[in-house]
């Protein structure tokens, strides 16, 4: 059947943004943040972090989720809070969920544009891909062993997971099966995502380059696309040059 066009119809009410973060990035990282686009955005973002944190507490309130996540760089501990980011949206009843990391800036006004503008009614898998070309992973089940090949979107630069793919999800992303899973294929986390949504769902990433990383030059963004862009990495960057 023909899509409905869903034009301007979403609102922050249809958003579920998570933001992942850890104790000692509260105050070198998430502060400017929170000076910046959560302010502008509390009602919708909710912060995934390991350690009880009272200043945050009072500016977020009950959107911090202190998880049980260790507070390390390693492929589980990273994996644990995407967990967490599931389990925490699927019990909401919102549209959309997005991921940020800590050094992330989040326009969540061109965000609820580029949503609005998507196809309605099927599963979606939005962000920029990782690289050029589809992960190669080994899929084990018991002695036996199975190529997979899949795009994933970096989780460095944003992604967002609209709820029929998140629903369809559910086996794969709650009560351990996450971390399960990525420890399986051995992947990172955003890797993970990608290969439960498109190697295990059939649903492709819908790339857009409004995502952006650090693994890209901010620089060669012309100036006045900026304000267009979806995510920009670098804090220091986005303070000069959006606030200045
Ligand atoms: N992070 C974390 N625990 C850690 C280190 C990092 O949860 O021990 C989070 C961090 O807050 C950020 C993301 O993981 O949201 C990526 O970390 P970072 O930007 O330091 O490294 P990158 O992977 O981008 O090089
Ligand atoms: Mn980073």
């Amino acid at each position: 059947p023909p899509e409905l066009p869903h034009k301007g119809a979403l609102d922050g009410s249809d958003l579920f943004i998570a933001v992942k973060t850890t104790s000692r990035f509260h105050t070198s990282r998430l502060s400017l943040l929170l000076d910046t686009w959560i302010g502008g955005a509390k009602e919708q973002t909710y912060i995934f972090t390991d350690e009880k944190d009272d200043e945050l507490e009072a500016v977020m309130g009950d959107h911090v989720v202190v998880t049980n996540c260790a507070p390390a760089h390693s492929h589980q501990a990273l994996s644990c809070k995407m967990e967490a980011e599931f389990e925490a949206y699927l019990i909401t009843d919102k549209q959309w969920f997005c991921h940020v990391d800590d050094d992330n800036y989040l326009n969540a006004a061109a965000l609820l544009q580029l949503l609005g503008d998507q196809p309605h009614g099927r599963p979606l898998y939005l962000g920029r891909p990782s690289l050029d070309h589809p992960v190669q992973a080994t899929d084990r089940y018991g002695q036996a062993t199975l190529p997979v090949r899949f795009w994933f979107a970096t989780g460095g630069a944003g992604f967002c997971i609209n709820r029929e793919l998140a629903v369809r999800m559910k086996p794969w992303v709650r009560g351990g099966a996450f971390v399960q899973t990525a420890a399986r294929l051995r992947l990172p986390d955003d890797c993970t995502v990608g290969y439960i949504a498109q190697a295990l769902l059939g649903v492709p990433l819908s790339r857009s380059s409004l995502f952006h990383s650090h693994l890209e030059n901010l620089a060669q963004i012309p100036a006045h696309l900026l304000p267009h862009q979806v995510t920009l990495w670098s804090l220091q960057e986005c303070k000069w040059l959006l606030f200045l």
